[in-house]
């Protein structure tokens, strides 16, 4: 399937999870088996060849990560919500519009010196993928880029994220 077919699967939902906060919901090119391999493959072909690690973002970063990773033998560490891994080797809190946000990396899961991308569905102020970066790096991990399917221009996220390579397969 072509990409822009893929991509067009999906879904605006208005208003969630807050008033006028239009979601872009990923689940139907989760769903159709071509649409997800077109984003698949598409997400890969952006990805810096020096890559080793996928450092996907909890939760729609990890069906994404996971596809990488089994699909280009990459490692996948999944950057987690606080209160879900045993042992955590860092943790970075950041802002969100309404109040605060916490990820934090499982303990030995980045090798100093390992090249790391950071994969989720969605780049909008960029705090998650800022934090997401943050983590990878106070383990070490060299940061090879950001990948995204979609980038909501104007709030920020990619000139946060500056000094970092951006991959978005979708800007709306
Ligand atoms: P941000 O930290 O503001 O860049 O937000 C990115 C994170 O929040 C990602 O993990 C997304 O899954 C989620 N997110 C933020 N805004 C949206 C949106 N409009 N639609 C879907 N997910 C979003």
């Amino acid at each position: 399937m072509k990409l822009d077919r893929a991509l067009g699967l999906l879904r605006e939902v208005p208003d969630f999870p807050l008033p006028g906060v239009v979601f872009r919901d990923l689940t139907p090119v989760l769903a159709d088996p071509d649409a997800l391999r077109a984003v698949v493959d598409a997400l890969q072909d952006r990805i810096h060849p020096d890559t080793q690690l996928v450092a996907a973002v909890e939760s729609r970063g990890f069906l994404l990560g996971a596809a990488l990773g089994y699909g280009w033998r990459y490692g996948v560490v999944p950057l987690r919500k606080p209160g879900k891994l045993p042992s955590v080797t860092h943790r970075v809190s950041y802002a969100l519009e309404y109040g605060e946000a916490t990820l934090e990396l499982p303990a030995g899961s980045i090798t100093p010196g390992q090249h790391v991308v950071v994969v989720d569905d969605v780049l909008a102020t960029g705090g998650t993928a800022v934090a997401a970066c943050e983590l990878v790096e106070k383990a070490g991990g060299v940061v090879t880029g950001v990948s995204v399917v979609l980038e909501i221009p104007g709030l920020g996220g990619r000139e946060r994220l500056a000094g970092h390579r951006v991959d978005a397969l979708l800007t709306v």
